[in-house]
């Protein structure tokens, strides 16, 4: 249960009020999963983010930035969002809860269903971080978000002031396996590649499988890389490589398998159509 309620109205103020505050205290952005009814975060304080500036969505040369407090339903409704980001905000089906939830609380929860973690590493998003160094000083940080992904223990206190997408022309294809759009997913994935040399190069491919988490397929990454798959279809069996899959509502583990296995092989394929008709998406 929340007991108190802490307003900040700066990055730095909001990381100072988590360290003063102490154990149980978490940021508060739009709330849908802090006061969601059997929710993972565990807190008894919350430092409220609303009256941060982090609710803007720039461009300028190509390079989109979006802060961390835009809401599903803001970043819909802009015309600088790309469309790869654009369908991976769609699969929050609700729009009650799109008008609430922010970029930067699905990032830093990374849900085993998210539905955007996927889709920010096949891009090569950028994270904005501000953090209070041992000093006291207040640092910002700009990090692949490849980099949040694999420390995300170091990175557990940061505050996610925005992300970047500074590659305008990447071939970016996201796909989400569930029963209906507002039921958890089995899968979500997203395919991601650089496209610019006639091959694709700068391959990102993550998942986030329920029950295993948020995975990068490395295998597969390196498969593509070097060209050793003859048809897309032989990506799929190296897909599910190192991945310990579980039975659940979703769906059984050989299913789940199979997903990923025939996902990544259409995804690289649509890849590969976008390099013979002509150009990356
Ligand atoms: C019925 C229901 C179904 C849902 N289904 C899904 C789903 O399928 N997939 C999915 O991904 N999510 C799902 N969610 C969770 C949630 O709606 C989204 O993940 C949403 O994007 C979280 O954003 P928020 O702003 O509401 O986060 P909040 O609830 O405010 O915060 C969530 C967590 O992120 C931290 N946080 C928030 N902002 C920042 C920041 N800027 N920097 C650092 N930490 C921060 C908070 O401290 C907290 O730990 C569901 C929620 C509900 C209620």
């Amino acid at each position: 249960m929340i007991t108190e309620f802490i307003r900040a109205t700066s990055p730095q103020e909001s990381l100072e009020a988590i360290q003063k505050a102490g154990d149980g205290t978490v940021f508060l952005a739009g709330g849908t999963e802090i006061q969601r009814l059997g929710s993972a975060v565990a807190c008894t304080k919350v430092v409220s983010l609303t009256q941060l500036q982090l609710s803007t969505i720039e461009e300028k040369d190509e390079i989109v930035s979006i802060g961390a407090l835009v809401t599903f339903q803001e970043a819909l409704e802009s015309d600088l969002v790309p469309e790869y980001i654009k369908e991976a905000l769609r699969y929050c089906g609700s729009r009650t809860r799109r008008n609430m939830a922010t970029i930067g609380g699905n990032i830093a929860l990374a849900r085993d269903d998210s539905y955007l973690f996927p889709t920010l590493i096949a891009a090569k998003a950028r994270l904005i971080l501000g953090d209070i160094a041992n000093d006291g000083k207040y640092t910002e940080e700009n990090i692949p978000i490849r980099e949040y992904h694999s420390f995300r223990e170091h990175f557990a206190g940061s505050l996610i002031l925005g992300i970047v997408l500074n590659k305008p022309n990447r071939f970016v294809a996201s796909r989400r396996y569930a029963r209906t759009v507002q039921s958890p997913a089995a899968v979500t994935i997203s395919f991601g590649a650089d496209t610019s040399s006639g091959s694709p190069h700068d391959i990102r491919i993550c998942a986030a499988i329920k029950g295993s988490g948020v995975v990068r397929l490395l295998a597969v990454e390196n498969g593509v890389l070097n060209g050793q798959y003859h048809a897309p279809e032989d990506a799929a069996t190296q897909a599910a490589l190192d991945i310990a899959f579980v039975d659940d509502i979703t769906g059984s583990a050989a299913y789940k398998k199979y997903l990923l296995g025939t996902a990544v092989s259409e995804l690289y394929r649509a890849c590969l159509e976008t390099l013979s008709v002509g150009g990356a998406v």
